[in-house]
């Protein structure tokens, strides 16, 4: 790092932080910014600022959006007593996807990780039960991942619903153990939420 300019290295720096980035991917990517032209590379600064300012967390859903509440927990046209619990909002694309829920979602921004350090307090379980309370829901899926994570996370919730007097179903994973919902087809996905057991 010392043989670059500091602006140089500082750009190498903040890319590294990146996941899934080396050193050396980080000092790829600092050199092909460094190529662009002026108005490239000013719009993906731009980029950057202009969506860190305007995406915030659902209040309702912690989905990402841009108003509050995002569309679909704003919408006339979807069913409010169904609640589709996932981990990321990239798996709520996917759901999406398969056009076969008409529910509302609740992201919980992670998976119970006692390896990594993460506890229920971490994700957005508290901000579930809340809703809860206050919303008619009688159905809530829990769709978080197939992992050893996203296992106990679904039995830690489902804990918690069942004496609130909640049908709580988890989706028929068909899919790969070990599998991220967001990188499964429509087709798997539309079975996993067709074939969901009451746990
Ligand atoms: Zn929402």
């Amino acid at each position: 790092m010392e043989y670059f300019p500091i602006p140089v290295a500082k750009l190498i720096e903040e890319f590294s932080k990146l996941p899934g980035i080396g050193k050396k991917t980080a000092q790829r990517l600092a050199f092909h910014v460094l190529d662009m032209n002026n108005e490239d590379a000013t719009n993906l600064a731009k980029s950057i600022v202009y969506a860190k300012k305007n995406i915030k967390y659902c209040s309702i859903c912690s989905n990402l959006t841009d108003k509050d509440p995002c569309i679909i927990c704003s919408s006339q046209r979807r069913k409010r007593d169904v609640i589709c619990v996932i981990e990321d909002p990239r798996d709520m694309v996917a759901m999406e996807r398969t056009k076969e829920f008409n529910g509302l979602y609740h992201v919980l921004h992670g998976s119970i990780s006692p390896m990594e350090g993460v506890g229920p307090e971490d994700i957005k379980i508290k901000e579930l039960l809340h809703r809860i309370q206050k919303e008619p829901v009688e159905e809530v899926i829990l769709a978080t991942n197939s992992t050893i994570e996203g296992e106990a996370t679904a039995m830690y919730i489902s804990k918690l619903l069942k004496p609130m007097g909640i049908k709580v179903t988890r989706i028929a994973y068909g899919l790969p153990v070990g599998g991220d919902l967001e990188y499964a087809d429509e087709v798997t996905l539309s079975k996993a939420l067709e074939g969901r057991r009451e746990i």
